[in-house]
């Protein structure tokens, strides 16, 4: 079956944030989501929208040199940064799969790098620049659901 995928443009970085903050608001505990795009692309940015619609009132920054990290609310968050991950046994180590498939909300940026271990149930999340634009502020941001979790929940953003 064809996924039906959902494309939005944002202008700056507080509208990244806002669309991630109305994700943020319907995610539930076990709900993985991925974030494709090239550094600086705006993936943190979002994340931390999605933070703050789940009532995260940490800081969210770059975790260049972190892993994973773990923001506590009454839904605990788990941001994986694997951008700097060697192999998937640096994973094995920190006991990933403890947290990806526990009661939390997983939020993983480069997820290219654990493709084969996530599920059939995520939300992806691919963040382009705009090349037709100068200002270097406008994103597209293509938000692909799989599985029927994902496909309700991006049914009630649009
Ligand atoms: P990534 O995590 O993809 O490497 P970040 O979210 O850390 O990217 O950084 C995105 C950068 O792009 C920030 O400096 C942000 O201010 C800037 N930016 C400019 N326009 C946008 C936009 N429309 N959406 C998100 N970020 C934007
Ligand atoms: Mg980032």
């Amino acid at each position: 079956m064809q996924n039906t995928d959902v494309t939005f443009t944002t202008s700056s970085p507080e509208e990244t944030e806002a669309l991630g903050e109305k994700i943020g608001r319907r995610l539930q505990r076990g709900d993985i989501l991925t974030f494709k795009g090239e550094l600086g692309a705006g993936k943190t940015c979002m994340i931390r929208g999605i933070a703050k619609g789940l009532g995260i009132k940490d800081r969210i920054t770059s975790s260049s040199f972190v892993i994973m990290r773990v923001m506590e609310g009454d839904i605990p968050v788990y941001h994986f940064d694997l951008y700097r991950l060697e192999n998937e046994e640096e994973l094995i180590d920190i006991g990933y799969d403890e947290f990806l498939f526990s009661n939390g909300v997983s939020l993983i940026e480069w997820p290219e790098k654990l493709e084969n271990l996530i599920g059939s149930d995520f939300l992806s999340v691919e963040i382009q620049y705009d090349e037709q634009d100068e200002s270097f502020l406008r994103r597209i941001i293509k938000i692909t659901p799989s599985g029927k979790r994902f496909e309700d929940l991006i049914k009630e953003i649009i």
